[in-house]
């Protein structure tokens, strides 16, 4: 069996795995006395993402990964679904929200469950793969839509998958006109084991394919990382970031920079620092909006336009993503904000403390 499957098998996923290796909070204890009521998004750690955390309550991979009563606490304005992806699904298993691009739910299965996941409605669902009937019925939608460009692979986690499944997707949905493929991965960061020469090989094969990847703190980009990533590198793979704001995590314009500076050196093009999403129970990931920006200002000055990210947000309610600055905020009551777009719309967005 090979280390990275090995790892899959091994996962910490119960109180007795998880607390065998992390002396648990009271917080940390009280989620799995009701673990999948609290909460629809399974446990599910690796024991390398695990080995890069120390045993403190506040550690940055620790918090990402060890769940807590505190995503019990679900907001008013928080949705399960907080970008509306259902409403955009023509197709089973595809997302069409934007006019040159697709995405695709090819798994619900992740090598970690990430505490701060926006797509909690189907990560860890138990969907399983993507069949072949849904493959070949996404495939006629795309011949009836040449519009799209971009086909991204998302779910879950596509390279949770076998190298096999991953060549019968590629082959399915590029199979009548080559098309930009981008894959969504935390394996990277959480399995570093999971990126071989033959599956980076397999990748290449149908190029052009960019990889888009979630490091959100620099403790993350460890030996194994780096070594995933010289490999996808070497067989002309683009890699880009994409860093989710998190309070007590990453919220502080050092770490930022360190994190950024870091991924430019690693190959790793930053590409956005997002605002937290409104998915429910992740409020305590959350950082109030006008502190964001200004993390944000701070984070970009003294910062090289290479490893400068772009700052983004998505509205609530399938609103989209807006490019967030200095100016974003126009007008504002205790309760809500108005936010402004490139373009000049407005929309609401709520005021958290
Ligand atoms: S890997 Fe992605 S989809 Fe899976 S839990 Fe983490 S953020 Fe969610």
């Amino acid at each position: 069996m090979s280390d990275w499957t090995e790892q899959l098998r091994n996962r910490l996923c119960n109180i007795s795995s998880v607390s065998g290796y992390f002396t648990l909070t009271n917080e940390e204890k009280a989620f799995f006395s009701d673990d999948v009521l609290v909460s629809g998004l399974p446990v599910g750690i690796t024991r390398y993402y695990a080995s890069l955390a120390s045993d403190s309550p506040d550690d940055p991979v620790r918090r990402q990964c060890v769940p807590s009563i505190r995503e019990a606490n679900v907001l008013d304005y928080e949705e399960q679904d907080p970008l509306s992806e259902k409403r955009y699904s023509p197709v089973p298993r595809l997302i069409h929200r934007y006019e040159d691009r697709v995405l695709v739910l090819t798994t619900d299965h992740c090598a970690v469950y990430c505490r701060h996941c926006f797509r909690r409605h189907f990560a860890g669902s138990r969907a399983g793969p993507v069949s072949d009937a849904e493959l070949n019925r996404i495939a006629e939608y795309l011949e009836d839509h040449p519009l799209v460009e971009e086909i991204i692979l998302s779910g879950g986690d596509p390279l949770t998958l076998p190298d096999d499944r991953i060549g019968t997707i590629l082959t399915t949905l590029g199979r009548k006109r080559r098309r930009v493929f981008r894959i969504a991965t935390r394996v990277p960061v959480v399995l570093p084991g999971r990126i071989t020469a033959g599956l980076a090989a397999l990748l290449s094969r149908f190029a052009p394919v960019w990889l888009v990847t979630q490091f959100n703190h620099p403790v993350e980009l460890a030996d194994r990382s780096r070594e995933a990533l010289r490999e996808l590198s070497s067989h002309g793979i683009p890699v880009f970031n994409q860093t989710v704001l998190l309070q007590g995590i990453n919220d502080d314009p050092e770490i930022l920079k360190t994190l950024f500076h870091s991924l430019v050196r690693s190959g790793v093009k930053p590409y956005y620092l997002f605002q937290g999403d409104l998915a429910q129970g992740t409020s305590h990931f959350r950082v109030p909006l006008e502190r964001t920006l200004k993390i944000m200002w701070e984070t970009e000055k003294g910062l090289s336009g290479m490893a400068i990210p772009a700052f983004a947000l998505d509205l609530p309610g399938g609103g989209g993503k807006i490019r967030l600055s200095r100016d974003s905020i126009c007008e504002k009551t205790d309760e809500w904000y108005t936010l402004k777009d490139q373009e000049g719309n407005r929309f609401r967005y709520p005021r958290e403390e």
